[in-house]
């Protein structure tokens, strides 16, 4: 059954991330002025609020910071349940993404990314557990 979820809307603030996920490459905003990676994107840097933010490629490992499993469908054709993580990046930001592990989430398991495309033009990062090759 092919599934009714609309794909996730393009903001302008996070083509970059989009954009870099549809490339295999997760981009994550950093400040110029104290190099705080940061999340999630936003127009200044959240510890002191200057302008001068750009973006870089992470590379997208870290630890499981909690996790939530979904029992509820939403929109015809999801599969349920489904588990959801909250991942805390090696470089500092909390990232809220899909678990791709076979097995439940552990509290400070690490883990690394993956990327799926979702619909039929936005890919978004997602985590399992590993650790860097
Ligand atoms: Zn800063």
């Amino acid at each position: 059954m092919t599934s009714t979820r609309p794909e996730p809307p393009r903001y302008p603030e996070d083509i970059e991330h989009l954009d870099g996920a549809a490339r295999g490459e997760l981009r994550i905003p950093v400040c110029h002025c104290c190099g705080e990676q940061f999340w999630p994107p936003g127009p200044v840097c959240p510890r002191d609020f200057t302008a001068d933010v750009g973006w870089v490629t992470d590379p997208g490992t870290g630890r499981v910071n909690s996790w939530v499993r979904f029992h509820k469908r939403y929109f015809t054709g999801d599969d349920v349940p489904y588990t959801v993580v909250q991942v805390r990046l090696d470089s500092g930001p909390n990232l809220t993404t899909t678990w791709t592990g076979p097995t439940d989430p552990v509290i400070d398991e690490p883990v690394v990314v993956s990327f799926r495309q979702i619909g039929a033009s936005v890919t978004l990062p997602e985590f399992g557990p590993g650790v860097p090759s």
